[in-house]
């Protein structure tokens, strides 16, 4: 479905992804873990046209993604939650989810709204609430249901269990294997909190410094070595994972 090859992007002189290449099927789910600061966001909005990639190609469903802009690529049927989940405090529950139909067919709102409701009954109970008052994590399950209201072929999602209570940490995770199991939605994630990400994975990549060192089936990343040294028993990707345990 997604088809990522040798894939070059720069910030300036910084350059954040060095020939990255990538491959998400139909029905996947696929994680990418890395450090800091290894490009896994760049990876993840260079696929909605920011940055611009400076070499490689990116194919969706066969059609270059080259020069399209975030809204041309959402009516491909790509859609994010994105990191940081970016929702808008000042709008209602009900106004946030609205927004995720802006390009999407008007005429069936309300279905998917009612849909998104029993989804996440949270957001059916918060529905006029300010979207700033609700909790991260419910912030973070708007986020998501604001993704799928576009009814997206691909849902990439980056980091959501970030900053969360380990509770809603849980329940980020057993909402994205609902979605792939119970609604066949084939998903990009990135995130930092490998050993759960890698759970739900049928497979991954390890992303550092802009290339891609491992890939495998999520269980065998779990029980690679070095990934396990780098990022499962006490690995600091905060400092500089992979490059000990692999050199
Ligand atoms: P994190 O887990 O901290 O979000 P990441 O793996 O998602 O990290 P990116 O945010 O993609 O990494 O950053 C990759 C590299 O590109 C880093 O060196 C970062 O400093 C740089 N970078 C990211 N965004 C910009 C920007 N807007 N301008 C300049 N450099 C940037």
């Amino acid at each position: 479905m997604l088809q990522i090859e040798n894939v070059h992007a720069h910030y300036g002189h910084v350059q954040a992804l060095r020939g990255v290449s990538l491959v998400v099927n139909e029905g996947e789910t696929v994680t990418l873990i890395g450090a800091n600061g290894a490009g896994k966001s760049t990876l993840m909005t260079s696929i909605l046209g920011a940055p611009r990639i400076t070499s490689g190609s990116i194919l969706f469903q066969g059609k270059s993604l080259q020069g399209l802009g975030v809204h041309e690529v959402s009516r491909l049927g790509i859609a994010i939650s994105p990191e940081g989940r970016r929702i808008f405090p000042r709008m209602s529950v009900i106004e946030n989810l609205l927004m995720g139909t802006t390009f999407a067919d008007h005429g069936s709102r309300h279905a998917d709204l009612q849909r998104m409701f029993d989804m996440f009954p949270i957001l059916a109970e918060r529905g006029h609430q300010l979207a700033g008052t609700l909790s991260g994590g419910e912030q973070q399950m708007l986020a998501i249901a604001r993704a799928l209201m576009s009814h997206p072929k691909l849902l990439l999602m980056d980091e959501p269990s970030l900053g969360l209570a380990p509770i809603y940490i849980r329940k980020v995770f057993e909402i994205i294997e609902m979605l792939n199991r119970e609604y066949g939605m084939t998903i990009l994630l990135v995130e930092q909190n490998a050993n759960q990400a890698l759970r739900v994975a049928h497979r991954a990549y390890v992303l550092q410094q802009g290339s891609i060192v491992m890939s495998g089936t999520g269980r065998e990343l779990l029980q690679s070595p070095e990934v396990r040294a780098a990022y499962l028993e006490g690995g600091k990707p905060h400092s500089d994972p992979l490059q000990t345990a692999v050199a």
